[in-house]
């Protein structure tokens, strides 16, 4: 997977419509002089190299991202959703707390006869079944992308973790970013993402993969990251903002 690719989602809820924003290029920056630092994403500017970041608000960039949408909408999605999330997937979000302002700003939306969708974009999506049918938990398609919760301009820690909702939790700390790994491993992409964010990585994910989770941290420590596993009885999306706030 190369850099070009990879899709970051930054929450944001402006001008009253909320949409996830993804990566569009890298260009050279003119604060720092930086070949290749500059992150251009549907509605912000970010340097890696000296931190510049600055949201799009003018007219253009707006229209871009309310045209993207709408084209996103009408081809090239995989998965046909509508909002009307059925009643034991509301349940089950909301023993994480999960209000209806998280389900909109991040696109949580429903896909029949079975499926909670967390993330669907036209290269990837990924969604919890709820039937009775099938023990399956989570199905997915697609190139795993980079998602990014949180805004990444005043961050000074990135929590990474195993699933959606767990980011989504985890992310409601001010000044924290989480990334969601959409499995156990960390890609070679993802790791070169979190040495260009270069901030203290925690990774904490489900209390049933401690060994990983060391494993993970020690591997992003030869990496030159500063970064701490963190082990706790239950999956980080069990824990209160607060609780989360005095873990890390
Ligand atoms: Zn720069």
């Amino acid at each position: 997977m190369y850099e070009k690719d990879l899709v970051t989602s930054i929450t944001m809820n402006q001008i009253g419509i909320s949409m996830t924003s993804q990566f569009i290029q890298h260009h050279p920056c003119t604060e720092c002089g930086s070949k290749d630092n500059l992150a251009e994403y549907t509605n912000s500017w970010y340097c890696f190299g000296c931190k510049y970041y600055k949201k799009k608000t003018d007219l253009n960039s707006l229209r871009e991202r309310i045209s993207r949408s709408l084209s996103n909408d009408k081809i090239g999605y995989p998965l046909d959703t509508h909002e009307k999330i059925a009643p034991q997937a509301l349940k089950w979000l909301l023993e994480y707390n999960i209000t209806q302002e998280e389900i909109d700003n991040n696109g949580l939306c429903w896909s029949d006869p079975d499926l909670l969708v967390l993330y669907n974009s036209p290269s990837y999506w990924q969604g919890r079944v709820f039937s009775n049918v099938t023990k399956q938990k989570y199905k997915s398609w697609g190139m795993k992308p980079i998602l990014m919760y949180g805004t990444v301009d005043r961050a000074v820690g990135v929590v990474l973790t195993e699933d959606i909702v767990s980011a989504i939790c985890v992310s409601r700390v001010p000044n924290i970013l989480a990334i969601p790994m959409l499995g156990t491993s960390c890609s070679r992409a993802l790791e070169k993402h979190l040495q260009k964010l270069d901030i203290f990585t925690y990774v904490w994910l489900d209390s049933d993969v401690r060994k990983k989770a060391i494993a993970l941290k020690n591997r992003l420590k030869t990496l030159g990251l500063s970064t701490k596993a963190i082990l706790t009885d239950k999956d980080p999306k069990c824990y209160t903002k607060e609780k989360t706030e005095e873990i890390l």
